[in-house]
């Protein structure tokens, strides 16, 4: 496989809702700091012109991010159009024609996964397959037996190092700090370990509810949509050894070893909820059995970690809006002072805003040895990274560069971890919008102290 940049970006999908709201804002931000310079193609069955999708581009960007005059002229410039259905082979003749003399187009599958395969299918038999790269986005699959089912299309056609997997998350700027954070700093990794980690804690809160998207949460649920891929990739990211070398797959490697360790869950510590009124939704079922929120406990069956419980707790029409790690150590051997604190931790805000911060305490100032809670803050920046995630990602697969994507073993390990609750077994509790999901979740971490409640 060659190592040249891509020479052209093909964008299967573009006049979808992702295009819409994250992929022109990315693709405005790589041409303006001069990384995208080279025919983007949208394809779709709209009945479109070019001129309808810049159309689109241009309400893209005043909606989401804003329009910059100079780096949107150049897009635009470089935006054509193929119309036609993912079914029809004329759509791939048109989509040759289209790209010219480009020889190693970079193809972005923005697209509901059924169509992966039938749009690999028309790439191949039009030639348009060699010495390109593959984008495909979440979900991977539905269950383990779909993705490796889906793992070995694409690899009938492309080789691994040309397959990019993207888990938006791991372009978060935040995301990859934490594995900077956790190598980079000598103070950590000697207490990274079932000694002195007593629990460890993930949760993905969102206010809002599917936003007119119930149609596709009803396909996906709060474990296929968010457990599978973003929370186990973070807790392989908190759990995983250090990586060695430089390589772009040593931090894969490590993550792929630690997901391997993971056990799949057990259905007696997952605990499902739905909030009320989503069976009001449209696109809603009235006799869904889709859990809008999930809370489990993951066992990392590793030397590391044996003994150690990781929460993961999920879902939409909570309190607040935030993704926040909290990795509690164990409490002090013993009561120097005669008072019994709350333990050290770790706190990881990623989302909306990010804090890297170590909780510790230091004694009160006056008379008697009586302590008080500090919070020692590393980072503490507002929402809204630097390189926004899908640019970030975009770019990379532009030039090649799979560190930042899941990888075939990793993507398979995720599926094995959820696969034995994907049925949708376990009980469906009610939860009222605006509270912490079904009171039933509170047993998952009770016996570590119960849940922290993000702010
Ligand atoms: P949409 O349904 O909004 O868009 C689907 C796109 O695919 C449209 O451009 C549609 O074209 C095109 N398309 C589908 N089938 C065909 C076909 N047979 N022939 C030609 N064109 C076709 O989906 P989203 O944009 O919401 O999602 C796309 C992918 O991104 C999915 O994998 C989804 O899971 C993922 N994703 C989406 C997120 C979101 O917020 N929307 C967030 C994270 C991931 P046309 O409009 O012309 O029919």
């Amino acid at each position: 496989m060659s190592q040249l940049p891509s020479d052209a970006l093909v964008f299967f999908g573009s006049t979808g809702d992702l295009a819409y709201k994250k992929i022109f804002p990315a693709l405005q931000a790589l041409v303006r700091r001069g990384a995208l310079d080279v025919p983007v193609i949208g394809v779709a069955r709209s009945g479109w012109t070019v001129a309808q999708l810049r159309e689109r581009v241009r309400s893209s960007l005043e909606n989401h991010g804003g329009l910059d005059p100079g780096a949107f002229d150049k897009l635009v410039s470089l935006l054509r159009y193929v119309d036609g259905d993912y079914a029809d082979a004329a759509t791939f003749v048109a989509l040759r024609r289209a790209l010219g003399r480009a020889e190693r187009p970079l193809h972005y599958l923005a697209i509901p996964p059924s169509a992966f395969i039938e749009v690999i299918g028309g790439l191949t038999h039009a030639g348009l397959a060699d010495q390109a790269r593959v984008v495909t986005e979440k979900p991977f699959g539905r269950d383990l037996a779909s993705a490796r089912a889906l793992n070995r299309t694409l690899h009938q056609v492309f080789p691994e190092s040309s397959i990019f997997r993207i888990d938006h998350f791991l372009g978060k700027e935040p995301v990859e700090n934490l594995v900077y954070f956790r190598f980079a700093n000598a103070s950590i990794e000697p207490i990274w370990n079932r000694v002195y980690v007593h629990t460890v804690q993930i949760t993905m809160a969102e206010r809002f509810g599917v936003e007119g998207r119930g149609k596709f949460y009803e396909e996906a649920g709060a474990i296929r949509d968010v457990i599978q891929n973003h929370m186990l990739q973070v807790a392989a990211i908190l759990a995983m050894d250090a990586p060695v070398g430089q390589s772009v797959e040593a931090i894969r490697t490590e993550k792929a070893r630690v997901l391997q360790a993971i056990a799949p869950l057990d259905p007696a510590h997952v605990v499902r909820g739905q909030f009320r009124g989503y069976k009001d939704e449209p696109g809603v079922s009235p006799d869904s059995n889709v859990e809008t929120f999930a809370a489990v406990e993951l066992r990392v069956e590793s030397e590391r970690w044996a003994g150690v419980p990781f929460y993961i707790r999920a879902g939409k029409r909570l309190p607040v809006t935030a993704t926040e790690v909290l990795v509690t150590l164990e409490q002090t051997p013993h009561e120097v002072f005669g008072e019994r604190r709350s333990a050290d931790y770790f706190r990881f805000r990623l989302d909306p805003e990010v804090t890297l911060a170590i909780g510790m305490h230091v004694k009160r100032p006056g008379h008697g040895m009586v302590g008080r809670d500090v919070e020692l803050v590393a980072v503490s920046a507002p929402g809204g990274d630097e390189l926004l995630p899908y640019e970030r990602l975009l770019g990379d697969a532009m030039v090649g560069d799979v560190s930042l994507f899941a990888r075939e073993d990793s993507i398979e390990a995720q599926w094995r971890v959820v696969d034995p609750v994907l049925g949708g077994e376990t009980p469906l509790y009610v939860y009222e919008p605006g509270c912490w999901g079904p009171a039933e979740a509170a047993r998952i971490a009770a016996a570590c102290g119960g849940w922290h409640q993000p702010r």
